[in-house]
């Protein structure tokens, strides 16, 4: 599954750190994340301003890999602060000739925006601005996983830093790069379509977010955790996630497949929906597969779950078995169809990335 990244680790612990030059941008707008046109990889920091980019920068996640230093120890072996690990990380740049330099007269205020009074982005800290002082050119690699590993092994870990800016700005890909939509990354090697669906969650959450939905004052980043703080009310407003249920309901050697009615809906998948306010996932379930197909289901068994970024979901996945007669009702304003499928029928997955294909193919299997 896409959160499945192994040998790489996720680690989204808020942290109120400035990002340094070898640092990665996820800078995702509405044409997709940009990322090296041969290697689709997300820029350096130096390599992102060098070609151009102009935005507020603020903490997204670490990775880090089970054969690179872990994030808090050094090459030393040392244990490291933060500060220390961001000072180690501007050496290096310094000593490759790539300084990634904080600009004190920029405090204040985000790259590319004249004033800080006119973003809706004011984190309560100054905004981090760093001047790319070096002609180097941007390194390229065979593939994405080996584009992101010599940056675990520099720093042991590697910190990837969201791009955010001004409602309508924009920042068209520059030669070199190009802007893909993330969920087009689904099936590349890990850790690029976790990094990049966890990158649009925390961007459309950010972006649907500039100002306080209880006073309209414009938001600011809390220090302290990731959350947006409006100065004037005291709102606190956290990242938004909505959990979902899927069904995989069983009747003997035959699963209940659906393919959903909105145009391009080609695959068969499981029955799925949102859980309401008021009601256990347990009851979101029965009540998806009672309306969606008119069946009713017992012995209701937890598979798993999956935090799926693309749609900011978290879903959670149940087994069931068929409860009375086999007979579907469909719901034509949802799905274009729902049938039985027999578990020798069953189309091999395109890919596993998600939970569906992955229980989809683990009935196949005789594993569900
Ligand atoms: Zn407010």
């Amino acid at each position: 599954m896409i959160q499945n990244i192994a040998p790489w680790h996720f680690h989204n612990e808020f942290h109120n750190v400035p990002p340094s030059g070898d640092d990665l941008v996820l800078d995702i707008d509405e044409n997709g994340i940009l990322l090296a046109s041969d290697s689709l990889r997300p820029p350096r920091m130096c390599e992102w301003k060098k070609a151009g980019g102009r935005a507020a920068l603020t903490y997204a996640f670490c990775l880090t890999a089970d054969d690179a230093p872990k994030n808090d120890v050094g090459n030393d072996g040392q244990k490291k602060d933060t500060d220390s690990a961001v000072r180690s990380a501007e050496k290096t740049c310094d000593e490759r000739g790539r300084a990634a330099v904080p600009a004190e007269s920029d405090k204040g205020r985000h790259a590319g925006e004249p004033a800080a009074a006119e973003s809706p982005f004011r984190p309560e800290a100054p905004s981090w601005i760093a001047e790319q002082k070096s002609d180097a050119a941007p390194h390229s690699f065979d593939s994405a996983m080996s584009a992101f590993r010599p940056f675990v092994h520099m720093f042991g870990e590697m910190r990837c830093f969201l791009a955010l800016r001004g409602a309508g700005e924009s920042f068209p890909a520059p030669e070199g790069w190009v802007r893909i939509a993330p969920s087009a990354l689904r099936g590349h090697p890990a850790p690029l379509p976790f990094a990049a669906a966890t990158a649009l969650h925390l961007f459309r959450w950010y972006n649907g977010h500039r100002f306080c939905g209880r006073c309209g004052s414009p938001v600011r980043h809390s220090n302290t955790e990731r959350a947006l703080v409006c100065p004037d009310c005291g709102e606190v407003c956290y990242p938004v996630i909505a959990p979902c249920v899927l069904v995989a309901v069983t009747c003997g050697e035959k699963i209940l497949l659906t393919r959903y009615a909105r145009p391009g809906a080609s695959r068969l998948v499981l029955v799925a929906g949102f859980v309401e306010i008021g009601e256990t996932a347990e009851q979101a379930a029965a009540r998806e597969v009672m309306e969606e197909t008119g069946l009713r289901i017992r012995n209701l068994r937890y598979v798993g779950s999956q935090p799926w970024g693309f749609s900011g979901t978290l879903a959670t996945g149940f087994a069931a078995e068929l409860d009375g007669p086999d007979a579907i009702r469909l719901d034509t304003s949802e799905l274009a169809e729902a049938r039985w499928v027999s578990r020798a029928d069953i189309p091999p997955c395109p890919d596993e990335s998600s939970l569906t294909m992955t229980m989809i193919s683990r009935f196949a299997r005789g594993d569900l």
